[in-house]
């Protein structure tokens, strides 16, 4: 099979960085591509010299020309091949406790499982998947028929949306790949919290996984203090907090959609009552607060991806500048800020600088308590270190 592939030659001293087995190949690394592949086609790249280096997704509409699905010569890549990878990626979750029947979790995370440009999230019953490059394009239908198989869900759902698919040349697509079509409101049960997903309209996939285990971690903080709860979305942070003995939590979202998600998610879980729902911009909201000398217990700045390239690192990091100021400002003294940002382009040590020099442009001290990442059904793989995205402080601030 290997000698009939398409073949990508690299320019002379080009090999680097796949031999340290990062899985993609730039456009101007590329000496030539022999034979006439078609988007989302298997082909080989290879050195200058001749030396095979890997198997790869061809993308030719895309900077990044091809994402490598293994390194190794022997490695056919077929439908047997993404059963493995797919076994793998499952039974890592299976080990960390995450396959409960009503839970919900990441089950891929593309090139850190292996898989380039495919997310699978789980929700009970229900999967959702995104084939976010020609290589996931082109084996979608394989890919969809393995998870039947090996997860035996109710329905599979698509949302192929996002920056991603544009940049591969492929149109977004959403609805029903095989089974039943999601309900508008699914339940499920995460450390005893109750998630409203809406799979069909939500954002992303229907919700924000990767923050499962970090509302925890806040929640640890929430006791007896009224929360402020920005960029809230389905209130995640804001009713696990309640339920950890917050008295009160105040969420804001420019979403109506998100909002009214939220109170549904909140009446579910108990704490309706004790929820203030706005809807607005957190900029001008936490402004508007500030003024009317308003002050939490527990301050949580969950923004969205502010830097999307490296062209927006200036305006986005004046972004989080921004924002954590407002936010430390609405700490009550000896109350908690938790902060995130899940842009890769800023790492976890600028991050920490931005939010330090807030708290000197605030005339507030903070402490870091505890630093937070991404949890293990969203891992970094240590060969691609754009898979670590997501990072948290949760600071004292006096
Ligand atoms: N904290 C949430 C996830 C937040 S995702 C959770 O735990 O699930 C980011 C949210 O910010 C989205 O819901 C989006 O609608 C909202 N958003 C984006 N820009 C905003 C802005 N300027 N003001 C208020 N909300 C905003």
């Amino acid at each position: 099979m290997a000698a009939s592939l398409p073949k990508l030659w690299l320019k002379q001293g080009r090999e680097k960085s796949l031999l340290r087995r990062h899985p993609w190949v730039f456009s101007g690394a590329i000496e030539r591509v022999e034979g006439s592949p078609a988007p989302g086609d298997t082909i080989d790249i290879v050195a200058s010299s001749g030396e095979f280096l890997g198997r790869a997704a061809y993308s030719p509409a895309s900077q990044i020309r091809a994402r490598l699905w293994t390194f190794h010569a022997e490695e056919a890549v077929g439908a047997a091949f993404l059963r493995r990878r797919l076994e793998r990626a499952i039974e890592s979750r299976r080990r960390l406790g995450l396959l409960d029947a009503d839970a919900a979790c990441r089950l891929v995370f593309s090139e850190s499982d292996g898989l380039p440009g495919l997310i699978v999230d789980r929700y009970a019953d229900f999967l959702v998947c995104q084939f976010l490059s020609s290589g996931a394009e082109t084996w979608a239908p394989t890919l969809v028929e393995l998870l039947g198989e090996l997860c035996a869900p109710l329905g599979i759902y698509e949302r192929s949306e996002g920056s991603g698919r544009n940049k591969e040349g492929l149109a977004p697509r959403r609805g029903v790949l095989s089974g039943a079509e999601p309900p508008r409101e699914l339940e499920v049960v995460v450390s005893g919290l109750k998630l409203v997903i809406d799979i069909a309209n939500g954002q992303k996939t229907g919700a924000y996984l990767d923050q499962q285990r970090n509302r925890k971690r806040v929640a640890a903080h929430a006791q007896g203090a009224e929360v402020l709860d920005a960029f809230a979305y389905t209130g995640g942070f804001s009713i696990a907090s309640l339920r950890a003995g917050a008295i009160a939590a105040t969420l804001i979202d420019s979403s109506a959609d998100a909002v009214a998600l939220a109170e549904r998610e909140a009446v579910r879980n108990g704490v309706a009552e004790r929820c203030e729902f706005v809807v607005a911009n957190v900029f001008d909201e936490l402004r508007t607060l500030r003024e009317a000398g308003r002050q939490f217990g527990l301050v949580v700045l969950d923004p969205p991806k502010f830097v999307h390239s490296a062209e927006q690192l200036a305006s986005g990091s004046r972004g989080y500048k921004d924002i954590n100021l407002l936010g430390l400002q609405l700490v009550r003294a000896g109350g908690v800020l938790a902060t995130f940002s899940c842009s890769g382009h800023v790492d976890a040590a600028l991050f920490q600088k931005i939010v330090a020099g807030a708290a000197v442009d605030s005339g507030r001290t903070a402490q870091i308590l505890e630093r937070l990442s991404q949890p293990g059904d969203h891992p970094i793989a240590t060969e691609f270190p754009e898979s670590e995205y997501l990072k948290g402080l949760i600071l004292r601030v006096h």
